[in-house]
């Protein structure tokens, strides 16, 4: 800094002068760097550390056991196909495979109709008695606890 500018009066003063040669006015203000910005008060707000749905560990293993008896019904119906030599048994389980993945795929992206679809599949799995029973005596109550995260 080889001068210091008179804040009152614009006169270039010697970097040592403590008050304006020219008007008399003190020089201390006019040394001080101007002071930093505040801190930004438009700073992003952090994100959301909870996503806006977030889907409970149960829905994600019904999603996942739906997928996964989706493939089992496709191995039955292979395994069937060959002990009775016949190929339509293979397409009647695929269908009630695909219905099974498309039911796993919407709990798991908490498609409200996927809940419907897995009430009716526990209802009717109601009639298993006793393993089916149990089971679908506890989806049932699950769903029905969960039914929220479905939108309904
Ligand atoms: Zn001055």
């Amino acid at each position: 800094m080889s001068s210091i500018t008179c804040p009152e009066c614009g006169t270039m003063n010697t970097p040592d002068s403590v008050f304006c040669a020219a008007c008399g006015a003190s020089l201390a203000t006019a040394t001080t760097a101007p002071p930093p910005p505040p801190p930004s008060a438009t700073t992003a707000p952090p994100p959301p550390t909870v996503s806006p749905v977030e889907r409970p560990t149960g829905v994600t293993i019904l999603g996942v056991l739906a997928v996964i008896a989706g493939i089992l019904q496709i191995l039955s119906g292979i395994l069937l196909a060959f002990l009775f030599d016949s190929g339509g048994i293979v397409v009647l389980f695929l269908i009630i495979a695909i219905f099974y993945f498309i039911t796993g795929w919407g709990l798991l992206n908490l498609k409200k109709w996927s809940w419907y679809i897995a009430l009716i599949l526990s209802i009717i799995g109601l009639v298993g008695f006793p393993v089916g029973t149990i089971i679908s005596v506890i989806v049932l109550w699950y769903l029905w606890k969960t039914r929220n995260y479905f939108g309904l």
